[in-house]
């Protein structure tokens, strides 16, 4: 049996549908950036092929440059109601991070890791044996964990 995962923005005018066999795996950011962007405690987002992401409704888009010029992060947000739905990253070419709360099936995420847990709140405890780095994690060992589980 195949879930359809799809998803969208707050007020229904952003959409969107993953091409994938199953629900990807989530991770938790605790970093203060993610902090500042999502209002809350971390952000946790899904990470996908660009290619098989299909989006509706024209997001808005928001350009930030890293301070040392070297990425560029592209930054999609419903125009009307301003939830951020997805990112890609010239660092990270034809990948998609997708905000992982906008999807419809958001109550069967599994989170599989945590990154930039040094700026984790107190009350937030990661479960033992889900794997944590304190900032950003190697790339090979991140995609170790969320391929996992
Ligand atoms: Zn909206
Ligand atoms: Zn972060």
């Amino acid at each position: 049996m195949t879930h359809s995962i799809e998803g969208g923005c707050r007020c229904g005018r952003i959409r969107y549908r993953v091409t994938a066999e199953k629900l990807p795996n989530a991770y938790a950011c605790h970093c203060r950036d993610c902090q500042t962007w999502s209002g809350s405690a971390f952000s946790l987002q899904i990470i996908v092929p660009e290619s098989g992401l299909q989006v509706t409704g024209e997001p808005a888009l928001f350009e930030l440059t890293s301070p040392d010029g070297s990425r560029t992060s592209r930054q999609r947000a419903c125009p009307v109601c301003f939830t951020r739905v997805f990112n890609t990253n010239s660092a990270r070419p034809g990948l998609a991070v997708v905000r992982a709360g906008t999807l419809d099936r958001s109550d069967e995420l599994k989170i599989v890791a945590h990154i930039w847990t040094k700026r984790k709140l107190a009350g937030i405890d990661i479960p033992s044996g889900v794997p944590s780095w304190p900032e950003g994690a190697p790339l090979a060992d991140f995609i170790a964990a969320l391929s996992r589980g």
